[in-house]
């Protein structure tokens, strides 16, 4: 997770809020979030920061349900 610098605006489509958060792109997309473009970061607002971290823990229990005996 990175800073961003102030005036960088979020990557996600139709959202145009200062982004506060980078993340990496891939992982970005995983958690569903809808981004304009393509770059090696993704730069999120609050309100999508706070998306994708929701998105992300549902991904990381899957992933975990998946691996147990
Ligand atoms: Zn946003």
């Amino acid at each position: 997770m990175g800073r961003v610098d102030k005036g960088v605006k979020c990557s996600v489509a139709g959202c145009n809020s200062e982004a506060v958060r980078s993340v990496a792109f891939k992982k970005a997309g995983e958690a569903g979030l809808r981004l304009s473009g393509e770059a090696r970061r993704a730069y999120l607002c609050e309100a999508h920061y706070k998306e994708f971290k929701k998105a992300r823990r549902n991904v990381d229990r899957i992933e975990r349900m998946r691996w147990k005996p």
